[in-house]
């Protein structure tokens, strides 16, 4: 007979689920996790008060504007270490004033971190760069490419004039870098920056996957501008000489 001190059920009691700690590495990340133990210990060993001076501060003097693309990863590319570069990619490098994410980016980088340079990194073969190119893409990649269509229509003349697509899809690349530079100049946490005298200078860059070279566009910027001039003086000199990945 029943006491009443525990519910009467004809099922089984399930085994209790096995537990599993969060800083256990699930088996598709094992690998992850070891190359960082081995990571850990090779900066420990080279700079045994790496780590603590990390914890204390950071003090970057660079913000990298970048593509999302894995094969574009900022630090490595430029040979700089945890710490000295504040980082912020999207899909095909895009300075929106509509994205508050990219926003409080910049505005924490300029007021709280003080850098001296803020990069906008294109790179070749940019594959939102390509979509937009293409045309009208559906979904919500189709609408974050909006504006990378929009100056493929504001620069189309030229570029169709451009018989061979990969030179086209180069030169859009790069179009798409000095317009991104354009709307960073823009931005009102640049321009109060500059305003108040604070050391900032913009600048223009793209990366080639095909030799992992970064090259200069010409196109820094460290006083508020004349925007609408120096845009074109800078389109002018893009196209007044060939696609640097030629
Ligand atoms: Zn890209």
């Amino acid at each position: 007979m029943h006491d009443g001190s525990k519910p009467v059920t004809d099922a089984p009691t399930p085994p209790p689920e096995p537990f599993v700690s969060p800083w256990e590495a699930p088996d598709e990340l094992g690998a992850l996790f070891d190359n960082n133990r081995v990571w850990a210990q090779r900066m420990r060993r080279s700079d045994a008060r790496f780590f603590d001076r990390l914890v204390s501060q950071q003090s970057p003097r660079y913000l990298w504007i970048g593509c999302s693309d894995s094969r574009v990863p900022a630090n490595e590319i430029v040979g700089l270490a945890p710490g000295e570069v504040f980082v912020h990619r999207n899909v095909a490098n895009q300075v929106l004033a509509a994205d508050l994410n990219c926003q409080a980016v910049i505005a924490y980088a300029i007021e709280n971190l003080h850098v001296r340079h803020i990069m906008v990194v294109g790179h070749y073969g940019c594959g939102g760069v390509r979509a937009a190119l293409a045309g009208p893409t559906d979904g919500l990649v189709g609408h974050w490419l909006q504006q990378v269509e929009l100056f493929r229509h504001v620069h189309a003349r030229r570029l169709n004039a451009i018989a061979d697509p990969e030179e086209m899809a180069d030169r859009m690349c790069e179009l798409n870098v000095i317009e991104q530079v354009s709307q960073l100049s823009r931005l009102p946490s640049v321009i109060t920056a500059w305003d108040r005298g604070q050391p900032l200078t913009l600048h223009g860059l793209i990366y080639g996957l095909h030799d992992g070279l970064l090259r200069n566009l010409g196109t820094s910027l460290d006083r508020r501008p004349e925007t609408l001039n120096w845009r074109k003086a800078a389109l002018r000199a893009l196209w007044a000489r060939p696609p640097a990945n030629r």
